[in-house]
């Protein structure tokens, strides 16, 4: 069932009326424009358009004018650029001073931002400091049709409901959005829009934190949410050992190996490849679920796929209730024999 939850009640009356805009903040990572914020923009397009008014992406960093005008061909109507030496790389402080005084300044009436690590760790402190609320982790967005406000739903209580939340009284309303939920923006080099310069006050002191060291993390974790392929295991593997026949069925499809939470638990394998509520939201073109009984916190992070193939021993798992194709088997039969097939393709 859904719930509609009211996060301020009993908050004084605002004038609210000086707030327009959807803004979307542009997360970049060595000048390069996060999957997520490509999706934010499409989805803010929508947004704005529902509502008459302009999309706004909001971009930090240092030297990133090339970016900017890869916003407007997203469909960014404005973008509010901040460069600064202090801004190059992601710090809590130094996003959160700029980004809030932008608010502060320009009053937009929706903020969204990608549920990343950066995003989860921004979103709150911001939203505290220009005094409104903020939903996080929304699977969905919609504009109610009455009074134009934000309908922001995120699965709640465990992955059991899912809750749509509306910010009444404060603004701007503010969500974070899973990655790989909403469909990327189309890039248009065609477009127009305005790029404004913002003043950036900002001294080493106002950032109590240094960043020593940028440490990568391994490939995967990069391409599970860019894959078009996803062979994922879960608890019916058995053993750890499980995986390396997983990887080889993925290396066969240019895919990457995925996984439920059981297995990631258990310590089968690193957390950077687990699907669901609390792992990564997937889409890809084929998402191969072995061994997987289909849990709703699992299936909310891979029920986009275009494909789902499901290969369980039990005919009533649920995760055969949304496979296109299901295989009732043991899947250490039913893997190597697919190997074995793609390999005489
Ligand atoms: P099981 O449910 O134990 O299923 C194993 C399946 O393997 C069974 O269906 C069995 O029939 C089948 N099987 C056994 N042997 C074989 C074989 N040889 N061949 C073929 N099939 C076989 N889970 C996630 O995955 N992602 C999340 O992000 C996530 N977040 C959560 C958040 C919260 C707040 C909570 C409460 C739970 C979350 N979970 C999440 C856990 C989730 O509820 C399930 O416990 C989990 O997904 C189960 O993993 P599983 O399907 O691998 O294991």
């Amino acid at each position: 069932f859904d719930a509609i939850l009211r996060e301020d009640q009993g908050a004084a009356e605002k004038d609210l009326s000086a707030y327009k805009n959807v803004w979307v903040f542009v997360e970049q990572r060595e000048d390069k424009i996060m999957p997520v914020a490509i999706e934010l923009l499409g989805e803010g397009k929508r947004l704005a358009k529902e509502i008459g008014v302009e999309l706004c992406a909001v971009l930090l960093g240092e030297d990133i004018g090339e970016l900017a005008k890869d916003c407007i061909a997203y469909g960014a109507d404005k973008v509010y650029l901040a460069q600064h030496p202090l801004l190059k790389v992601f710090t809590t402080d130094g996003y959160t001073k700029v980004i809030s005084e932008l608010i502060q300044a320009e009053k937009p009436e929706i903020v969204l931002l990608g549920a990343t690590h950066i995003g989860r760790d921004l979103a709150p402190r911001v939203a505290a400091r220009v005094d409104t609320g903020l939903t996080a982790d929304c699977t969905k967005l919609e504009i109610d049709q009455e009074d134009k406000k934000l309908l922001q739903t995120r699965p709640a209580f465990g992955g059991n409901i899912m809750a749509t939340i509306v910010c009444t009284k404060h603004r701007p309303q503010m969500a974070t959005v899973r990655p790989g939920v909403m469909d990327k923006a189309v890039s248009d080099a065609g477009r127009s829009g305005q790029i404004i310069e913002v003043p950036v006050n900002l001294e080493k002191k106002d950032i109590r934190t240094e960043v020593i060291k940028v440490v990568k993390s391994d490939k995967a974790m990069v391409a599970l949410e860019e894959a078009e392929v996803i062979v994922a295991g879960g608890r019916g593997l058995g053993k750890p050992e499980g995986f390396q026949l997983l990887e080889q069925l993925a290396n066969r499809l240019g895919g990457v190996v995925g996984a439920s939470r059981a297995t990631v638990d258990a310590g089968w394998i690193n957390h950077d490849h687990q699907v669901g509520q609390t792992g990564k939201t997937v889409k890809p073109r084929i998402y191969i679920a072995c061994g997987i009984s289909g849990a709703i916190q699992h299936m909310a992070g891979m029920q986009g796929a275009d494909i789902i193939i499901a290969i369980n021993k039990n005919p009533d798992a649920p995760i055969f209730g949304i496979a296109d194709y299901g295989i009732v088997g043991d899947l250490y039969e039913v893997v190597p024999a697919l190997i074995d097939g793609l390999e005489r393709v």
